[in-house]
């Protein structure tokens, strides 16, 4: 309706969104307080508007994109699931949002109690002895437990180089096998797509430091062998690491400390329903055994008598991870979340969100190759080569989904099934969501039978169309103009 897309093209000189009431201080009486190398030459260019054309703005711009609440969010391996507002209710509550990181310990009990209990209940959920909430994200937290198994091999006296990681992990593991100063030892999965014991003894030596591994892996399949291929890690010597983006499968059903790992990460902006994919920051936790507690990064929340405290005291730690304790509004809403839940509530999302997954997978099968036909935990890979031989794309699928108001799966990953579609709708779907997508999954194979442009070309309604996705993310235009192509 309105072609003005900025709000600085909807400023009109001398309009105003707020009502200050008159005061009698001088205009000026601030700007004399403030030394004068820290005072503009000219006032900032702000825009002037409404709050009311300030509100629809904004409204604007957040129906223009997808996101969780408007809609279906199926991303492989993000666990896009709702994200319950009484998390955002608990995290701005003033004695959190307005808590100053700085403030001495005894001012500061209820936020400490709050970081003491949830390392406690993500320690339950994985069966381990302790956690660090700092990291804030996955992949910070893979950094991080690859210094403390660093730190852990230089203090038992015998650092090795090597990291095994199998040919399906996520990219960010590999990544940070690198940048903490480890040499990458890659497994390839077997036609199961899981990993054989005696593929990982093979390359396991007196110079592996650990493996890496995902457990549910990216394929959605649970790794049978976990406990055979831990006692041969263990045997020469080396650590066990679990990427634990995938524990919204897991969660009161099966502890990864009793899998033989001896460490593992929790997204809390996935499995923990705090919002993420541009619509907050991440936040990590990593929680391991009790050998490699000390470890940990510093400062950890401790607790002596009824009084809780920051214990930076710690010769063995690796130091610091992050500016002060992490993403803290995070840990809130993370908090909030597995205490209106509790246990059962806890086991409930698993299980459901394995059933979600099952049940999309056996609507979509006979449409769709699915390479692993078993059961799978919260997600399931398909191919898109049934459909590439018709001359259409995974990446055309991907777009014409847009055109139905539903966001994409996550498209060519993992790395080991070709055109692959990976699919976790997550606990919070209805099964009418469910049997909508997989209608309109459908409906896209019957185009590209009928009518293969109408998918090529796609999509069709968003405001912005076929972008240059390497343009885009090299040279972010963000004032850009809606149905004008790139
Ligand atoms: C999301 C994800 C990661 C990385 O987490 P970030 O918070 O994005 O850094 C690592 N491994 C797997 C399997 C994931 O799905």
């Amino acid at each position: 309706m309105n072609q003005d897309n900025l709000i600085y093209e909807k400023s009109r000189p001398g309009r105003i969104g707020i009502a200050l009431s008159d005061t009698d201080s001088p205009a000026d009486a601030i700007d004399r307080l403030i030394p004068k190398q820290f005072l503009r030459p000219q006032p900032a260019q702000l825009p002037e508007v409404s709050e009311s054309a300030l509100m629809r703005h904004y409204v604007e711009l957040s129906v223009r994109n997808h996101h969780i609440d408007k809609g279906f969010y199926p991303l492989g391996s993000c666990t896009m699931k709702y994200n319950p507002k009484i998390n955002d209710v608990a995290a701005s509550l003033p004695g959190f949002s307005r808590l100053h990181p700085m403030v001495p310990d005894n001012q500061a009990q209820g936020a400490l109690r709050l970081m003491y209990d949830l390392a406690a209940m993500l320690s339950e959920i994985t069966g381990f002895a302790g956690a660090t909430l700092q990291p804030v994200a996955g992949a910070h937290c893979e950094l991080t437990g690859l210094l403390i198994i660093r730190a852990a091999l230089l203090k038992r006296g015998n650092f090795r180089k090597k990291i095994i990681i199998p040919d399906s992990a996520h990219g960010t593991n590999p990544a940070s096998v690198i940048l903490s100063g480890f040499d990458v030892a890659q497994v390839r999965s077997n036609e199961n797509g899981t990993i054989s014991a005696d593929e990982v003894a093979r390359v396991a030596d007196e110079n592996t430091a650990g493996i890496m591994i995902t457990n549910p892996n990216t394929l959605g399949l649970f790794e049978p062998e976990i406990e055979a291929i831990a006692k041969i890690i263990h045997d020469v010597g080396g650590l066990l690491y679990m990427d634990g983006a995938n524990l919204n499968a897991l969660m009161g059903q099966a502890k990864p400390a009793e899998m033989g790992f001896d460490m593992v990460h929790f997204n809390l902006h996935k499995t923990l329903s705090t919002p993420h994919g541009g619509g907050g920051p991440g936040a990590g936790a990593l929680a391991v055994t009790e050998e490699l507690l000390p470890f940990l990064p510093s400062p950890v929340v401790g607790k002596k008598g009824d009084d809780f405290f920051l214990d930076n005291d710690r010769p063995d730690s690796i130091g610091r991870m992050h500016s002060f304790y992490g993403n803290f509004g995070n840990m809130v809403r993370a908090y909030t979340y597995i205490s209106h839940l509790g246990p059962k509530g806890i086991k409930a999302v698993s299980e459901n969100a394995v059933l979600n997954a099952n049940y999309l997978m056996s609507l979509l099968k006979g449409t769709y190759s699915l390479p692993h036909d078993t059961v799978c935990q919260h997600e399931f890979v398909l191919s898109g080569e049934w459909q590439k031989k018709k001359g259409v794309r995974t990446s055309d699928i991907a777009k014409r989904l847009l055109d139905f108001g539903v966001h994409a799966p996550t498209v060519y990953f993992p790395l080991v099934v070709n055109e692959a579609i990976m699919i976790e709708p997550t606990e919070t779907e209805s099964r009418e969501t469910l049997d909508r997508f997989a209608e309109i999954m459908i409906q896209i194979d019957r185009e590209i039978d009928e009518n293969p442009e109408m998918v090529k070309s796609a999509p069709h309604t968003t405001p912005v169309r076929r972008l240059d996705e390497v343009r885009a993310t090299k040279e972010l235009n963000i004032c850009y103009r809606p149905n004008i192509e790139a």
